[in-house]
């Protein structure tokens, strides 16, 4: 008999919607009309051809990107991305690159973008230990800047931005990673913005990129072939073999939002919904759980606490698991617990990992 499902609480790769994975599974020996996989045919034949444009077209339509804007499939995941934009931007340009750093991610990035060029720290979060994001109260000003960067969610801590920074005419560049296509979005109000795929949008190997055409050509001269967006852009994804299965797989996660979700506001409704069941019971148990983030900046991604006594870590995970709700362990930096509660999360098992929360709070309480 097949192991019967459980509740995948990873931070990516992470939880896929069942329909696409159901899909994938009848597919994957032979196409249907076909006669082989989708791993075997040419990224340049039209059965690849055909799945590669109903991403593109169907992301398009999805999240409304403008026809300015270039979407591109690239490998390497979001690190290549902490390289490939300050190479791109910053890189010769003459000008500063704004970053904030408001976890380990964007952490992260800038340590890349330095290597590049002048990268500065206008916002840092590491101080407070990455528990708040910039207020309304942050002013910026754009001047002698080639881009501002941000993490729009750093998955790590669990903060998430409830809206764009705003950064006057500079472009905005943004590391969506772990929240892209979990709401509607203002594209216009991006430079550029980008998200590898294991977390909302399909297996590992894909790096999503969205980019306005006049920031993609104003870009450094003499990069290698791969590393300079133009190459992408101008070859439609194609310059080199791009990550066929990742992508006709992403091709399907869109089917699926457009569907049966039924668009990008429904998905947010639930996302609210899925993560409202978990901050009420870190706010109900206020002495057994702390949450990580200010509340204010809570992700509806990554639900991230610790427990006022460290000691019950373990048990909390383990009598988890026995309940079929699975890796749930924190990240090393931060510890306790890390719930990630993506896309493809059932409200099912937001539920059963909230009933879970407030048994295990009554019960060493
Ligand atoms: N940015 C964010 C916000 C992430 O969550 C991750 C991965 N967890 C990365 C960047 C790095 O992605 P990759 O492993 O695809 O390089």
């Amino acid at each position: 008999m097949a192991t019967p499902r459980v509740f995948n609480f990873s931070a990516g790769p992470a939880v896929l919607p069942q329909p696409v994975l159901e899909k994938m599974a009848a597919e994957l020996v032979s196409l249907p009309g076909v006669g082989s996989s989708i791993l075997e045919v040419s990224h340049r034949g039209t059965v690849f051809t055909e799945y590669l444009n109903r991403a593109r077209d169907g992301l398009r339509e999805l999240l409304q990107v403008p026809d300015d804007y270039e979407i591109m499939f690239l490998q390497g995941g979001s690190r290549l991305q902490f390289a490939m934009i300050p190479m791109n931007f910053l890189y010769n340009s003459g000008k500063k690159a704004a970053y904030a750093v408001t976890g380990s991610w964007g952490k992260q990035a800038f340590k890349e973008a330095q290597l590049q060029g002048d990268a500065e720290l206008v916002w840092n979060g590491e101080e407070g230990g990455f528990r708040e994001l910039p207020t309304e109260a942050f002013s910026f000003n754009s001047q002698g800047y080639r881009y501002f960067y941000y993490v729009s969610n750093e998955t790590i801590q669990g903060l998430q931005f409830q809206s764009e920074p705003e950064v006057g005419d500079v472009p905005l560049v943004c590391d969506a990673s772990s929240d892209f296509l979990h709401k509607p979005l203002d594209v216009s109000k991006y430079g550029m913005i980008y998200a590898c795929a294991q977390k909302n949008a399909g297996p590992a190997g894909l790096t999503i990129v969205i980019a306005r055409k006049d920031l993609l050509e104003s870009g450094a001269q003499g990069l290698p072939g791969y590393l300079d967006f133009r190459s992408h852009a101008e070859n439609g994804s194609l310059f080199n073999t791009p990550p066929t299965f990742a992508i006709y797989a992403f091709s399907l996660i869109v089917d699926w939002l457009r569907d049966e979700v039924g668009g990008l506001q429904a998905m947010l409704e639930l996302n609210q919904r899925k993560a409202k069941l978990l901050y009420d019971v870190l706010d109900k148990y206020q002495g057994i759980y702390h949450g990580h983030a200010h509340p204010a900046f809570r992700s509806l991604m990554n639900v991230v606490f610790n427990f006022s006594d460290d000691r019950l870590k373990q048990g909390f995970i383990s009598e988890a698991e026995k309940e079929g709700l699975v890796a749930l362990a924190g990240h090393r930096s931060v510890g306790g617990i890390r719930a990630s509660i993506y896309n493809a999360m059932p409200i099912e098992g937001a539920q059963k990992l909230a009933e879970f929360m407030s048994e295990f709070a009554e019960s060493n309480g």
